[in-house]
Parts: structure tokens; C-alpha cells; sequence
């Protein structure tokens, strides 16, 4: 007899660990393995961030329990946010949460939303949380290809007249991970008519909606037209500051679910710790000057990375934002096979594209979270694979 509940014993097993092995043992030998595998930030977050923690958790006030749906502040300040970057009015009681970091509000939102049974269209490739999320609350998944001949954006077609009947709730991610796919308004407003029409919940995850390059900005789907009535918005600090382990985000958008997903995370956490709120406050009422920093530091890696895999004869598109570049396998080699032999010969972890969903087949995944003179290291070494 197993205590293990049946839902978690049927999850994939987790997407990093057979790489970490091989990583564990190669360095054992005597390898410098360089982790382009990690879809995290390598850099600091803002000093005035940190300042700011450290200020707020002087003060004996702030060790008590938070809000349940995060301090009147922080609610205040992600409106704030939104009005200056997006002109998206948003009322601070009701439409705007805190999460311990977005994953946490995605995983949760499903299981407000979602009754066993469901069906979820989510992303394909796509972040894995989505499918795992729905695994758990018992729902359906059903991918919508993403595909580079179409700019990454849903091809609503290739779903059945019964799947988009059935669906509940339907999962977007722009700028996307993991093909850094940036898109315009249009796709969001889009997405809304189609969620509208079909009477399904639209999310959009905007976890890298600040990270992105030159001119480019990405738009939020709250931007479209009644988007309110039909869609709500994941935002995170932990891409864009630099603030993964901080664990703090937010949801915005529809009131009613907004208020489901706050009423059952009041029955599972009691929201985040107040300083940091305060911190994560005190980086959204910034100029931002300190994300467009980040964002050049990223931009130089990804050009770099760019001319040298085009060089090579490896595919890429230039992205207009992410951390990542997604990038064509060889001819010959599948996604796995590549990125195993990237391993092996040139001691370089990248995550091989069918991690995120069957569509991501024939990909990799490259994040850019090392510094230019490591990234010069792994453009050497993979000039030289055989
Ligand atoms: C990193 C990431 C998240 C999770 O961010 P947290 O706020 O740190 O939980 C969500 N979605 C995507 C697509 C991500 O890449």
C-alpha cells in the first residue's frame, strides 16, 4: 500500500532531474557543464528592492499575517502599475490579488475555476505547470498547437467543435515560454472574441510582460475590448526584477473569478510576507529604469547567441523579448537526441522542446542566464560538435 495519491503518483516526472544526474556526474569528472537548461534570471535583484525588504522587516507591524488577499498597498500599487503601463483601470478591492508567485495563482486558479472533468486548452509547447495544474484538479487538457509558420499564436481551427464546447478555461502565455514569442493587441482581442463567443475563461500569463527588447511593448489582454468580462492576467516580479525566490505576483481581471481564486487561496495560504509586498511595491511604482537594464543585458546575449547559431547553421528566429531562444534541432537529430548530444560533446544543458508539449518536437530551449563570456564559451564549444 502506497500513501501516495494516485493523481500525484500519475504526474510526469519532473522535467530537469535526468539532466541534473548527468550534469552531477560529468562534473564529477571533471566537466564545467554550462546550465542553459535553467529558466530563471541569473542577475540581482534592484538594490533599492532589497533596501526596501530590509526597511519594512525592521518593523515588528509587518511580521504579522498579511491580508488574506495581499496588503490594501500592494493591491494599490499593481493598479497603479497597470493604469501607467497599460492604461487598464483596475479597482484595488476586487480586481487585483497577490500570489506567492504566479505558479501558485495558476495552479490554484484552475481549481477555482475548474470543476473535475474540465476541459482546460492550453498551450502547446507551453510552460509544464499548466498541464500538470490541470492533472491535479482532475481536468482535461487539450493542447492548441502553437506553430512558427503561424507566429506562435493558437490555431483555433485544429480544435474540435466539441473540445471548444466543452472547454472551461483556456491558458495564453505572451511573451511566451519557451518560444519567446511576442505578439500584438490583435491576438489578445482576438482571443477575448473567441473566448466570448465560446463562453470560456481566457488567462493570459504574463510572467516576462517587462522583458522585452528596443521598442517593443508587450501589449496586456485586459487591453482588449470587454476583456474584463472574460479574461484575467498573471503577473509576476520574478522574471522582470529579478525576484524568482521571492515568490511574489499578482492576478487582475475578472471580478468573479478574481474573488474565487482569493476565497479558496484564504482557505490554503494567507498571502505573502508583508516586506516583501512592500519591496515588490516599491519595484512596480518604479521607472522601470531598472528592468530596461536587465532587458539590454538580455538583448546583448540574445544577439550574440543569434549570429552565432545562424552562423552554425542552427535556426533561430530574433526574439522581441524572454529569456530564451528557441531554436531548430539539426536535420536528423530529435529534440532530445540534440540536446543529449549537446550534453555529452560540448558539456552545455539546454531543454530539449518536446519538455513542453508535442508540438515543441524538432526544438530546443536556450536561456539566456549566463554572462556573455560564458555564452562566449558555449558558442566555441558548439562550433566544434561533430
Ligand atoms: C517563471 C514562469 C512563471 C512562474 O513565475 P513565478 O511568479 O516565479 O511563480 C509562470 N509562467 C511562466 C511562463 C514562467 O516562465
Amino acid at each position: 500500500m502506497s500513501f501516495v495519491s494516485d493523481r500525484v503518483k500519475s504526474l510526469p516526472p519532473y522535467l530537469f532531474s535526468e539532466f541534473q544526474r548527468k550534469k552531477k556526474e560529468m562534473e564529477a569528472n571533471g566537466v564545467d557543464v554550462i546550465d542553459l537548461g535553467i529558466g530563471a534570471p541569473d542577475l540581482p535583484a534592484p538594490e533599492f528592492v532589497y533596501e526596501k525588504l530590509v526597511e519594512e522587516a525592521k518593523s515588528p507591524l509587518n511580521h504579522r499575517y498579511s491580508i488574506y488577499s495581499g496588503m490594501p498597498s500592494f493591491r494599490e500599487a499593481v493598479a497603479a502599475f497597470y493604469k501607467k503601463q497599460y492604461d487598464v483601470a483596475l479597482d484595488p478591492e476586487t480586481e487585483v490579488l497577490a500570489l506567492i508567485g504566479s505558479k501558485e495563482g495558476i495552479a490554484n486558479l484552475i481549481q477555482a475555476v475548474a470543476n473535475p472533468g474540465d476541459t482546460v486548452i492550453i498551450p502547446d509547447p507551453g510552460y509544464p505547470v499548466y498541464r500538470t495544474a490541470v492533472h491535479l484538479a482532475g481536468g482535461v487538457s487539450v493542447p492548441v498547437p502553437l506553430d512558427v509558420n503561424n507566429g506562435y499564436i493558437p490555431i483555433y481551427d485544429s480544435l474540435s467543435k466539441e473540445e471548444v464546447q466543452q472547454a472551461k478555461l483556456m491558458f495564453l502565455n505572451y511573451p511566451s515560454n519557451p518560444t519567446a514569442a511576442t505578439v500584438e493587441l490583435e491576438t489578445f482581442t482576438e482571443a477575448v472574441s473567441f473566448a466570448e463567443k465560446n463562453n470560456i475563461l481566457l488567462v493570459n500569463d504574463a510572467a516576462y510582460d517587462l522583458v522585452t527588447f528596443d521598442d517593443y511593448v508587450s501589449p496586456s489582454v485586459l487591453q482588449a475590448p470587454n476583456a474584463k468580462k472574460h479574461a484575467v492576467e498573471f503577473g509576476s516580479l520574478s522574471k522582470s526584477f529579478n525576484m524568482t525566490g521571492w515568490r511574489i505576483g499578482f492576478a487582475v481581471g475578472n471580478k468573479e473569478v478574481i474573488q474565487a481564486l482569493a476565497t479558496l487561496k484564504s482557505n490554503i495560504d494567507t498571502s505573502q510576507f508583508i516586506p516583501v509586498q512592500k519591496a515588490a511595491e516599491a519595484a512596480l511604482r518604479s521607472d522601470l529604469s531598472a528592468v530596461k537594464e536587465n532587458n539590454r543585458i538580455y538583448k546583448r546575449r540574445m544577439e550574440k547567441l543569434h549570429t552565432a547559431l545562424n552562423e552554425i547553421g542552427i535556426k533561430t528566429e530574433k526574439p522581441r523579448g524572454t529569456i530564451f531562444v528557441w531554436a531548430e534541432v539539426p536535420d536528423g537529430y530529435t529534440s532530445a537526441g540534440f540536446a543529449d548530444k549537446v550534453l555529452e560533446e560540448a558539456g552545455v544543458i539546454v531543454t530539449p522542446g518536446n519538455a513542453f508539449g508535442d508540438n515543441g518536437e524538432g526544438f530546443i530551449r536556450i536561456a539566456l542566464s549566463v554572462t556573455e563570456e560564458r555564452l562566449d564559451e558555449v558558442i566555441g564549444r558548439l562550433k566544434k560538435l561533430s
